[in-house]
């Protein structure tokens, strides 16, 4: 494409707050169609951008999101991935940052933009924050820079000013319009009266010409033991040793410690014979798992628990649905969890 030609972009509009308007007779928030959206914003029509929109059947409440609908997300992009030069994803912030992660994986050798956006406010509310979440993920997914290449090419949340990584983002208040961080990453742009993009952190896409490789191949079967104090014995072994589950991750405090009772440590040995995948992510909002520092930690490294490092619990789940999607060696799955696949976690 050269610099007079304009940007196409695809519009994926899944559902979630930016969408939806009151019913009048129940007094809830329901979703409308994407021409009412466009309607509410005209202002989209000044970039110098064609979009062409792709509404899902039904739009949902984020809440409702399933594993089935990141691999129609990801088929769908796969499928129109030559048509455009980059995708906007509109979905409900609930879950935003699970299906962000999920697609950071599930799409690989990304050249393109993919940018997940929503807000707090209906669109048709005066003091929407969807209008401008809309207008700059617009801007963003069709950048591009000096030479022509798109300037972010990789999955990433836009909201309230700051477009950051999508396996990086987490949703942290639930009521202001600031309601994502990247806790761990520095946002990779940051909108004011321009845009201004971090560029040594944005992940360099793939020489020119690879192809998209899209994996669907999901294995769902993840659990996650929240530890607390007054944990019991029964709740522990029923989550880590469970037989439906294959992984699980264990949120723990700070940096990466957990009870050092017998039983609790028996408990994970157990888990780890059966074969299972137990990876150690910290409850702390920001920060690393770093199972060298305490006894606490160490207990649990040598029961054999991995490094989730700075994962986010969102991140981390979807790390493995993928990797447990693409193998039944959970040896290999191991393996992988504890390298930077997509910018997710730091290993210094
Ligand atoms: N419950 C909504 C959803 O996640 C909230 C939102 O979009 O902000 O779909």
């Amino acid at each position: 494409m050269t610099g007079k030609e304009k940007a196409a972009l695809l519009l994926i509009y899944t559902g979630g707050t930016i969408g939806m308007k009151q019913d009048l007779k129940e007094g809830t928030l329901k979703p409308f169609d994407f021409s009412q959206i466009a309607q509410q914003v005209p202002e989209i029509g000044q970039f110098s951008v064609d979009i062409k929109t792709h509404t899902f059947d039904p739009l949902i409440d984020s809440s409702d999101v399933e594993p089935s609908m990141w691999q129609k997300i990801a088929t769908l992009i796969r499928d129109s991935y030559d048509n455009y030069d980059g995708f906007i994803v509109l979905h409900g912030t609930d879950t935003m940052a699970y299906s962000a992660s999920a697609l950071s994986f599930m799409l690989g050798n990304l050249g393109k933009p993919v940018i997940f956006t929503g807000s707090q406010l209906p669109v048709g509310v005066p003091r929407t924050d969807g209008k401008e979440n809309l207008i700059s993920a617009v801007e963003i997914a069709s950048a591009k820079d000096s030479d022509g290449r798109p300037m972010v090419p990789e999955v990433c949340v836009y909201f309230n000013s700051l477009l950051m990584r999508g396996n990086r983002s987490v949703k942290v208040n639930s009521e202001e319009f600031s309601a994502f961080r990247s806790p761990n990453l520095p946002p990779l742009a940051q909108a004011g009266i321009t845009i201004k993009y971090n560029k040594d952190i944005i992940l360099k896409a793939p020489a020119p010409g690879t192809p998209l490789e899209v994996s669907t191949e999901l294995d769902t079967r993840v659990s996650i033991l929240k530890l607390h104090p007054g944990i019991t014995k029964e709740v522990v072994h029923h989550i880590l040793c469970g037989k439906e589950s294959r992984a699980v991750i264990i949120e723990t405090y700070g940096a990466g410690n957990a009870p050092t009772k017998p039983w609790f440590i028996d408990i994970v040995s157990e888990a780890a014979g059966m074969g299972k995948i137990l990876v150690n992510v910290t409850q702390c909002l920001s920060g690393s798992v770093d199972m060298s520092i305490y006894a606490t930690g160490k207990a649990l490294q040598k029961a054999g628990v991995i490094n989730g490092y700075d994962s986010t619990t969102e991140s981390c789940l979807a790390k493995l649905f993928y990797l447990m999607g693409k193998t039944s060696d959970n040896e290999k799955v191991k393996e992988l969890m504890v390298k930077n696949l997509k910018g997710e976690i730091s290993i210094f």
